[in-house]
């Protein structure tokens, strides 16, 4: 699958090494034969496209920088302190083992804004990308700070001798990914006992990678069994972080923004940025201490983009990806762990305490086969049909309706509609989500 955003495939399948040397060709190209920094996630198929990515780089004439295996906010912050032109992320992030992808990096760090990929898809199209002769092939060189130099700055952000005070006893669960290699040591840089879960960073994951709830029960189980204070679980790229609780529960995949966001106001007030399909309730946390909220198109460029653009204090994603502007507009799950450390020993309550003071909502996702071209016709309708209502047109159709809301958008990459619906109670939720499948199923019938 090639998008804008990067390409992303089955090892062995359409994602080739061919593909990506001829990827990497067009990265150089589009980076002006400059210094592009790579690095990779621990997936067991990582090395045979790394000399893929070096090869594509090298025969347009970049020069490499390897920082080898580290998390993708880890790259992302390397990119920008080498002064690079531009980085390439080998990553599958939260796929299953088969997957893997490439992302771009553009010379501040963040993944290329669309009109980028839009330029890079432009090259890579291309029957011939020029190439450089035998003597304008530069050097690969190899760079082991890419861990440090992250770590240093994500401790810098946050108060040391108060987190150290507590002596936090915390499981992570890395699931055998690159956040193996940095989050155990950001854990005891501030004082606290790390029991590693899934911590070998060998690729081999021990559960599926994306860390939802129903991947996290082992994680659940070794905090209580180990009695500790907090439970964090990384995807492979460890740019996303889940939470379990002192007792064991597996909070929402959400709750990792709405804490950090939580803290974050309380100290500071400003911009909040998420993306359309992010729950209300970071609204409500916002409003809290007067606040306000900005949601982008879905996607994190968007998020990452208009953080930047607005100044942003906090932002991210429901799932997890948590974007500190004091680190970078990147998301970054190590920077995040640091944050809802610190939450914690500032506050006199225990985890669950905090997780449940937070307003609660209730998400319904769905997905619905659906030819790409057909959505104007079903716009049409669903505005018809809502004009009474609040209407955003940013990405699909977001309806606000007094009881909740539902985002209808078609998705980038595969023939289906996504539904999501969210409201104070699951059957509200569940309601508004047959409402909106009906509306789409007489929309198609009209066609
Ligand atoms: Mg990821």
């Amino acid at each position: 699958m090639i998008s804008v955003s990067g390409v992303r495939g089955i090892v062995g399948g359409a994602l080739l090494p061919e593909v990506v040397a001829k990827f990497s060709a067009a990265f150089a190209r589009l980076t002006q034969k400059g210094v592009v920094v790579v690095g990779s996630d621990t997936r067991t198929s990582n090395q045979m496209f790394r000399y893929a990515v070096f090869s594509g780089l090298l025969s347009s004439g970049s020069e490499v920088v390897d920082v080898g295996i580290c998390p993708t906010p880890s790259l992302q912050l390397m990119v920008e302190k080498l002064g690079a032109s531009g980085g390439i992320a080998i990553t599958g992030s939260h796929n299953p083992v088969e997957w893997n992808a490439l992302k771009f990096i553009r010379s501040d760090g963040l993944f290329l804004y669309p009109e980028q990929g839009k330029k890079l898809l432009q090259i890579y199209a291309k029957e011939r990308i020029p190439r450089v002769k035998w003597d304008g092939i530069k050097e690969v060189h190899q760079n082991t700070l890419a861990i440090e130099n992250h770590l240093s700055k994500v401790l810098k952000i946050v108060d040391r001798e108060k987190i150290k005070k507590k002596g936090f006893k915390v499981v992570l669960d890395a699931c055998n990914g690159a956040g193996a290699l940095i989050s155990p040591q950001l854990i005891r840089r501030l004082g606290g006992k790390a029991i590693e879960l899934n911590c070998r960073p060998d690729g081999i994951f021990a559960h599926p990678p994306e860390p939802i709830p129903s991947h996290l029960k082992q994680l659940s189980e070794v905090v209580k069994s180990e009695g500790a204070d907090i439970g964090f679980a990384h995807d492979i790229d460890a740019d996303r972080v889940a939470i379990v609780t002192e007792k064991g529960d597996i909070l929402p995949e959400d709750y990792s923004l709405l804490l950090i966001a939580k803290f974050v106001l309380s100290k500071r007030k400003g911009l909040v940025v998420t993306n359309l399909s992010t729950t209300q309730a970071l609204d409500d946390v916002a409003a809290e201490f007067s606040s306000s909220v900005q949601r982008t198109k879905v996607g994190d460029i968007h998020v990452s983009r208009c953080m930047k653009e607005k100044k942003a204090v906090i932002g991210g994603e429901g799932n997890g990806g948590v974007i500190i502007p004091e680190i970078h507009y990147a998301r970054d799950g190590i920077a995040a762990i640091a944050l809802l450390l610190e939450y914690l020993a500032e506050a006199s309550e225990p985890l669950s305490t905090l997780a449940n003071k937070l307003p609660r909502y209730y998400m319904v996702k769905k997905k619905l086969q659906f030819a790409k071209g057909d959505f104007s016709l079903l716009k049409n309708r669903l505005e018809k049909e809502f004009k009474e209502e609040k209407l955003d047109f940013l990405d699909g159709i977001k309806i606000i309706l007094k009881e909740g809301w539902i985002h209808i958008r078609p998705s980038g990459t595969e023939p289906v509609i996504r539904i999501i619906t969210e409201a104070k109670t699951r059957k509200e939720a569940e309601n508004l989500n047959q409402l909106a499948v009906n509306q789409i199923r007489y929309a198609e019938g009209r066609r």
